[in-house]
């Protein structure tokens, strides 16, 4: 791993970020961590990936097309954000590794970081080939609210990966870069359960999504 990620990356790849995740639904903490990366880590695009079904945890509440029609919505107007739609038709488990083995196929000359929350960094160990997932990109890591890099696999993994944000040009993939980006307290989790509640306002959600969620009539009980 340390030998690949020693290799220098011509400094002029571009540098795409994938944005993976549930989506269940996309909010405000997402989308906050979203501008924060784009802007600090200086990326050319970031691609939220929304998966089908999430390997770590319960299936979602909602469809995949409705888990995707709200990532739209939500990154409508930010011209660098798009959402990328490879794990969208399976029928199997989104396996990252597997996902980014074929972004690196569609786009070789691209450099590609992985974009999760310190929550995430945390269990990275239990990831599906999760050595894998650092021979084909970088991790960038936000910071989340009652998460540090004192828990589960973060510290062992920031003594071996551990970069500043410079490795992402410098080098083609295998460095974990941890944000400093200001806490966003928001969840998926705490969503779904104010919708269940019939909460009309819910200020994590972007008003689009919002709106959408209540046409459709999503995550009642
Ligand atoms: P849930 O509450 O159901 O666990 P979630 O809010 O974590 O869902 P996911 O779709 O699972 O949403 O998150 C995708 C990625 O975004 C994960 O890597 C997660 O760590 C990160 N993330 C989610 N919310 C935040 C937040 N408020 N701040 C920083 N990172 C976040």
């Amino acid at each position: 791993m340390t030998d690949t990620a020693s290799q220098t990356s011509p400094a002029n790849s571009p540098l795409i970020g994938i944005f993976g995740g549930t989506f269940d639904p996309v909010h405000q903490g997402h989308l906050a961590c979203a501008r924060y990366v784009l802007e600090h880590c200086a990326l050319d695009q970031l691609q939220f990936m929304p998966c089908h079904l999430p390997p770590h945890r319960a299936s979602p509440g909602v469809s995949a097309a409705h888990r995707a029609n709200m990532v739209e919505l939500a990154i409508a107007g930010e011209p660098s954000m798009q959402l990328q739609p490879l794990e969208l038709d399976r029928s199997s488990p989104s396996y990252t590794a597997d996902s980014l083995a074929l972004l690196k196929q569609a786009m070789p000359d691209c450099t590609l970081a992985f974009v999760i929350g310190m929550d995430s960094l945390s269990y990275l160990k239990q990831w599906y080939q999760w050595q894998t997932i650092l021979r084909l990109s970088h991790l960038i890591v936000c910071q989340r609210p009652g998460y540090t890099s004192n828990e589960g696999d973060c510290p062992a993994l920031l003594a071996g990966f551990g970069a500043d944000i410079s490795a992402l040009r410098r080098r083609p993939h295998g460095n974990i870069v941890v944000l400093d980006n200001p806490d966003f307290a928001a969840s998926a989790t705490a969503i779904r359960a104010a919708l269940a509640n019939q909460q009309q306002n819910i200020s994590t959600l972007a008003p689009s999504v919002l709106n959408y969620i209540q046409q459709h009539r999503l995550y009642q009980s």
